[in-house]
């Protein structure tokens, strides 16, 4: 058995081309300059392009290079706190604003990719959120209640119905959420840049940004090719960031999320094995995500290395992890593997903010960017155009840094080794 990994695994195999514009040669001027061409990068070009603002996208590597193109493609609708925590957190208004902002996540997708016809193997029949034990069970059968309540299109499964949806009766029950789906996503972010390329931005491959200085009302971006002028800047580099501005680093944390993927599965595997391809993401157990793709392979995802270099073992546990779910696959059915980086928030909440006069970041997935992002890129394009901060519906999210950052990832380390070892006992 031969195992691939590249940094996109999977989806750099089946994902579709893409065209890239022969780079500029000469110092280059826009209105808008925006670092990073990953979802968020290019919804706000897309969305500026349309509204004919000049800008350009300085993108390091190629459109979709991190996390946007390594990703499990489940479209999720929803920030991970409930509209009752936003409430209480933030007031009526103010979470209220939030949780339709994140109950439109997934509807931005849909409309982007009907839109600009984006050939992304979208699929929109639900996501299921699945718990393992009963305390779970319970917060999920709380947040059907409360979303329903809000008038969402989502529903509570017992254990049967989802047992013949997933093929596996490790679950104990799920919520179903119509509003979800899946894409390919290496081919939609492809297809984000193809579609803002084609509104009018700039995109500008293999061009990493240094250096921000700021002179009169411009920003100088120092590249490894040349120097770019502009007016408002993004930082859309999310966990990628680096150390292009350190002081945002300490409002993030960067940990990595790894994928392994079967070939097409087989006519006998094919009904065994989430034969609903329902997209499925385990609530607090095995850590795990799972689909299937438009050729029937089988893809898991789960927790890497906190460090961001995950190493065969974690691999071969996630594929243990898989065959718990379903006794028939075997470990090496698993023939690609990969893995990438994606950003956590304090409050598990995303932030678009303004760091200085005209440079702004957006950041902040929490594992949930493939909709979010795409919708936060679209909110920093209304903020670009001039849209006031406090009409947006992230207004009341400053900033939040981590304190004693530094100390995070080895405590996050930590807790991590204890919890491999507690269920590595449990299974026996
Ligand atoms: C393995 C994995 C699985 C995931 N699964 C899901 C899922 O199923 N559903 C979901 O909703 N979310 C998922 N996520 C999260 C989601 O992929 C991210 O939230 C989202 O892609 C972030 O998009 P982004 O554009 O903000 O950042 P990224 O896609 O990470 O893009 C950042 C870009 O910035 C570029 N860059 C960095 N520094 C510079 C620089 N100095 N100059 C120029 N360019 C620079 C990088 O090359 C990169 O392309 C997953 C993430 C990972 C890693």
């Amino acid at each position: 058995m031969t195992v691939t990994v590249t940094p996109q695994g999977l989806w750099a195999t089946t994902g579709a081309s893409v065209q890239l514009a022969p780079l500029p040669t000469g110092d280059i001027s826009a209105e808008v300059a925006i670092i990073g061409g990953g979802f968020t990068g290019l919804s706000a070009a897309l969305h500026l392009a349309e509204q004919g603002v000049d800008v350009v996208v300085l993108e390091a590597e190629a459109p979709g290079w991190g996390a946007s193109g390594r990703n499990g493609g489940q479209v999720i609708a929803g920030l991970k706190l409930d509209p009752r925590e936003m409430t209480a957190a933030f007031g009526r208004d103010r979470g209220q604003a939030l949780h339709r902002m994140g109950a439109a996540t997934a509807d931005l997708v849909y409309s982007l990719i009907e839109r600009y016809q984006i050939r992304c193997e979208a699929h929109r029949d639900g996501w299921l959120q699945a718990a393992h034990s009963q305390p779970v069970l319970k917060s999920i059968a709380a947040r059907v209640t409360d979303l329903q309540a809000q008038g969402e299109d989502v529903e509570y499964l017992d254990q049967d119905r989802l047992a013949a949806l997933t093929g596996t009766t490790y679950y104990r029950g799920a919520m179903l959420d119509r509003r979800c789906g899946t894409v390919q996503p290496l081919s939609y972010a492809r297809g984000l840049a193809a579609a803002a390329t084609a509104s009018g931005a700039r995109l500008i491959h293999d061009t990493r940004v240094h250096k921000l200085t700021r002179n009169g009302t411009f920003w100088h971006l120092q590249t490894n090719r040349q120097e770019v002028r502009a007016r408002q800047v993004l930082i859309a580099t999310n966990a990628y960031l680096g150390d292009l501005y350190p002081a945002l680093k300490t409002a993030m944390i960067p940990i990595e999320s790894i994928q392994i993927a079967t070939d097409p599965l087989p006519a006998d595997l094919d009904r065994k094995v989430l034969p609903s391809r329902l997209p499925v993401s385990d609530m607090m157990d095995l850590g795990v995500y799972l689909r299937r793709d438009d050729e029937g392979r089988f893809i898991i995802g789960g927790r890497g290395s906190l460090t961001g270099t995950a190493g065969s073992k974690l691999f071969d546990e996630l594929a243990r992890s898989a065959t718990l779910l379903y006794p028939a696959l075997k470990p090496s059915d698993f023939t690609s593997r990969w893995g990438g980086r994606l950003a956590l928030t304090r409050d598990h909440l995303p932030r678009l903010v303004t760091l200085e006069g005209g440079l702004h970041a957006a950041y902040g997935c929490n594992g949930r960017g493939v909709a979010l992002m795409t919708m936060m890129g679209k909110l920093a394009a209304d903020r670009l155009r001039g849209i006031a901060q406090d009409e947006l519906p992230v207004a009341t999210l400053p900033p939040k840094y981590y304190p004693l950052h530094g100390l995070r990832l080895p405590a996050m380390m930590a807790v991590q080794r204890f919890q491999r070892l507690r269920r590595a006992f449990a299974r026996g």
